[in-house]
């Protein structure tokens, strides 16, 4: 269960202050008012206001836990830095206070009532607008984000993120085939439905390339056409492309896991050691570690992919415990676990 965090004070300025500035060094902008609102039930507004001309390239953003931080160089916080402790009644702004932090630097600090990540939010300048009376100011959106508690599941990180999630094989494909027959087709399918439902928990926004047992392209295309529609199943806007397959090999005791990146890519190796150390943890089975491939999907992904062999189809001990549907329930576990690790960290 999620619970949304409503604020009844819609459009009300939260915190006002004007002050006089009078010495104002020519170089410096002056800070002379802070306005809090909502812009809508899921969006909160800080305005900075300032005398004097604003450089965007001035500011910098940062968040830790429930704080964030501005600091806004070449700037003077003026007689403002008076009201820095103030408690605002918000639910979600609890305190907001502004001092000199350094020479020429103002920092801004407000604490909030949940965790924030700096990733959502956005900060922006808008100069002054002399005909509507507005004075130059830096403004930061923040989402009201869905909070963390015992009983959701979302993770912050995680949120809104998209992650590509390909069951390898499919359709006319059957992939690798076990001494008892099982599919890998089968088994991929039932690892990333159970992958999708809990990052769809965890608030990402998940894709699958395939659904169902079929081909992506169709059951005549080539490999190449096969696998680069995968890859076409991904939005521009992918965060991450994980694609489940299961090994095989002539000698039945071969047994393990491993996962793969596209070497070059930073991001496809974190991913792909996260995904290792849980599915290890996880899974239990032999760990035959974090490679580097030219695997078709990992070299043409649009973002950083990373390959999983789950175990080996063809050892029939592995054959039976990758058509358990408990044992693909901890598997979906450990790459859930990964990816909110990936996007946490
Ligand atoms: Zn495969």
């Amino acid at each position: 269960m999620t619970r949304k965090i409503c604020t009844c004070f819609s459009l009300m300025m939260i915190f006002a202050l004007m002050i006089f500035s009078t010495a104002a060094a020519k170089s410096k902008a002056e800070l002379t008012n802070i306005n809090a609102y909502d812009v809508d039930e899921n969006n909160l507004r800080i305005e900075i206001e300032f005398k004097g001309k604003l450089n965007p390239e001035d500011y910098l953003l940062s968040t830790k836990g429930k704080f964030l931080y501005v600091d806004l160089n070449n700037t003077a916080p003026g007689r403002i830095s008076k009201i820095a402790g103030k408690n605002i009644s918000d639910e979600m702004v609890e305190k907001i206070s502004v001092s000199e932090y350094k020479p020429n630097q103002t920092r801004f600090v407000a604490r909030f009532s949940t965790l924030i990540n700096e990733d959502d939010c956005e900060i922006s300048v808008q100069p002054a607008i002399k005909s509507e009376k507005k004075s130059a100011r830096v403004v930061i959106d923040i989402p009201k984000t869905i909070q963390e508690d015992e009983n959701s599941a979302v993770t912050l990180g995680t949120k809104d993120k998209v992650v590509v999630i390909d069951a390898g094989h499919g359709g006319s494909d059957k992939g690798a085939v076990g001494p008892s027959g099982v599919t890998e087709k089968s088994v991929t399918l039932a690892v990333a439905l159970k992958t999708e439902k809990l990052l769809t928990e965890s608030g990402a926004k998940v894709i699958m390339t395939r659904k169902t047992d079929v081909d992506v392209a169709s059951p005549n295309a080539s490999d190449a056409q096969e696998l680069q529609s995968r890859v076409n199943k991904a939005p521009p806007n992918s965060d991450i492309f994980i694609s489940i397959h299961c090994n095989a090999f002539t000698n039945p005791k071969s047994n393990g896991m491993e996962t793969f990146y596209f070497s070059g890519s930073p991001a496809g190796k974190k991913l792909a050691q996260f995904l290792n150390e849980e599915l290890l943890k996880y899974g239990g089975r032999l760990n035959r570690g974090v490679k580097t491939a030219n695997f078709y999907v990992l070299k043409r992904s649009r973002c950083p992919a990373s390959l999983i062999e789950l175990a080996f189809v063809t050892n029939p001990e592995e054959e039976k415990l990758l058509a358990d549907d408990d044992y693909q329930n901890k598997l979906a576990q450990a790459i859930s676990t990964a990816v909110n690790r990936y996007f946490n960290n």
